[in-house]
């Protein structure tokens, strides 16, 4: 079977150093292996993106000589599929309304170490009179384990750790964990390459291939850059954009924090040159086994 990667930024803001080095993590992986670099933009979340930001990414991208195959995926136009998959494990029973506010479960809900777990309050039914904010996945009472390419093997029992999980929003629009699911299966990914911290989202995300009966790919989750006070760069936490005038710097730098050292005389060369030799000298397994490397 041929590899499929791909890279899948939300436009909440323009790349940042962060975002770039899980873009170049993935391009390489695929491209070392002579595989296909997807790219999808996941524009799922209107109040948060910034208008204009998908269109600064993928210029971005471009400038920086990434270079993806086929057509960008825009998460928007999907709808009419996640409906019907939506529907479909509704049918199935595997889904049901809520109608808890956060506040609900703030207040009944349990501390674990991924957060507040559901305390699965509407999983008997609702009363008929109140309208669903949400729909959410019946999670069960088993082991999710797989190995990761970088941070080894990961468990969780999404029953004690999570809880029943939302796969449809109070505002109507898909939840990532869901659509993330349906779009990696439905362009073929083979193997994820991203930042760690989507690693503790990826049991809830086998748990969903396994109901739907996708395959589950493999996975590779990199350290991500944090700031000093242990925060992940990104543009909440302040992150600049990245620097576009010296893109091969910025490349040799990106290289840098996934070790990978360009030798001295490539530092100044064209970015081309940078690509090629970094394809040639791909490893992941030199990539750090942290979840995170202070910038
Ligand atoms: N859209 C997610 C983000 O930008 C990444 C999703 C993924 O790689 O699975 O954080």
């Amino acid at each position: 079977m041929s590899y499929i990667g791909r890279f899948a930024p939300s436009p909440t803001g323009p790349l940042h150093s962060g975002s770039l080095i899980a873009a170049v993590a993935s391009y390489l992986q695929a491209k070392s292996l002579q595989g296909k670099w997807l790219l999808r933009i996941e524009d799922l979340d209107p109040p948060r993106e910034l208008k204009g930001a998908a269109d600064d990414i993928i210029r971005t991208l471009d400038h920086f000589g990434f270079e993806w195959d086929d057509q960008i995926c825009y998460q928007s136009k999907r709808r009419e599929r996640y409906e019907a998959i939506l529907e479909q494990l509704q049918q199935q029973d595997h889904s049901y309304p809520c109608i808890c506010s956060r506040t609900d479960i703030q207040a009944a809900g349990s501390m674990t170490a991924f957060g507040i777990r559901y305390p699965g309050t509407c999983r008997q039914g609702i009363p008929r009179t109140k309208t669903p904010h949400s729909i959410r996945i019946r999670v069960t009472d088993k082991t999710i384990s797989f190995a990761d390419k970088i941070q080894g093997q990961y468990q969780q029992n999404l029953e004690h750790d999570v809880g029943d999980f939302i796969i449809k929003r109070a505002d109507g629009q898909t939840a990532y964990q869901l659509a993330v699911v349906i779009d990696d299966a439905a362009q073929g990914i083979t193997e994820i390459v991203r930042g760690s911290d989507l690693l503790d989202s990826t049991p809830r995300q086998i748990y969903l291939q396994q109901l739907l009966g996708y395959p589950t790919p493999d996975y590779a989750h990199i350290p991500v850059i944090v700031n000093r006070h242990g925060e992940k760069l990104s543009k909440q936490t302040g992150a600049s954009a990245i620097d576009t005038e010296s893109a091969g710097a910025t490349l040799v730098h990106a290289l840098c924090y996934l070790n990978h050292q360009v030798p001295q005389s490539l530092q100044l060369a064209p970015v081309s040159e940078i690509w090629q030799w970094a394809i040639e000298h791909w490893q992941l397994q030199q990539v750090a086994q942290r979840r995170v490397i202070e910038a």
